[in-house]
């Protein structure tokens, strides 16, 4: 497996076949990409989670989008454009596709060939992520501090014996809906709520 680089030249380009949006797994959002659509969708955040988000198992504290039809389909693919309903938005996993992440750090990736594509050109790493309305560069620094996060909380959750479903709920609602979409601040917001989770998991491991 080469290790890519942002300066890396790969062959990768779009002729619009459908595989980025079906039996694609789980597409994870952090709380940052749920204010986002919500707002571009001109929802309440509320009525998004509801509607386009399904928890994952295990009380992982973790949102992927929906999935519809036996092949899986993203909730947001919009058959008639044959694409991304969302395209300004979308989470990293799409902005990346079919890049995957070795070390979001450093940036460094892999290719999952999945995408296989004849006659494109060879462009780089950084066009293709960036390419996007630079969503990989402008939102990478909260993605890692959700990762670190996530991670530290689920090692906490997984040991917690003291915890029921109603607090789950109420984490849940702190982490993806205490947003308020009309403030500019929405890196801010996500950050407070971590700290109140973490908070939270931190008196509650205490005292079991
Ligand atoms: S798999 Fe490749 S060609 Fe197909 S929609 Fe995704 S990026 Fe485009
Ligand atoms: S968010 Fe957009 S790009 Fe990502 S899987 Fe859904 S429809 Fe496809």
């Amino acid at each position: 497996m080469d290790i890519l680089t942002l300066k890396s030249k790969v062959k990768l380009g779009c002729i619009r076949c459908e595989k980025c949006c079906i039996y694609r797994g789980d597409i994870r959002l952090i709380p940052y990409n749920a204010c986002k659509i919500s707002k571009y969708l001109g929802i309440p955040i509320k009525e998004f989670i509801k509607q386009y988000t399904d928890r994952l198992e295990n009380n992982k504290l973790e949102l992927v989008l929906k999935t519809i039809k036996t092949e899986k389909q993203c909730i947001l693919y919009d058959e008639k454009i044959k694409g991304c309903s969302i395209h300004k938005v979308k989470p990293m996993q799409c902005v990346m596709f079919p890049l995957v992440p070795e070390n979001l750090k450093r940036d460094y990736f892999y290719n999952s060939n999945q995408c296989i594509l004849k006659d494109v050109k060879e462009i780089t790493v950084n066009e293709w992520v960036n390419g996007n309305n630079k969503i990989y560069s402008r939102n990478k620094k909260i993605y890692l501090e959700w990762i670190r996060f996530i991670e530290w909380a689920q090692e906490k959750l997984n040991i917690l014996t003291n915890i029921n479903s109603d607090e789950l709920d109420k984490l849940y609602k702190i982490l993806f809906e205490d947003y308020n979409l009309n403030k500019w601040n929405l890196k801010s917001q996500m950050r407070k709520n971590m700290f109140k989770v973490e908070r939270f998991i931190i008196n509650k491991y205490k005292n079991q």
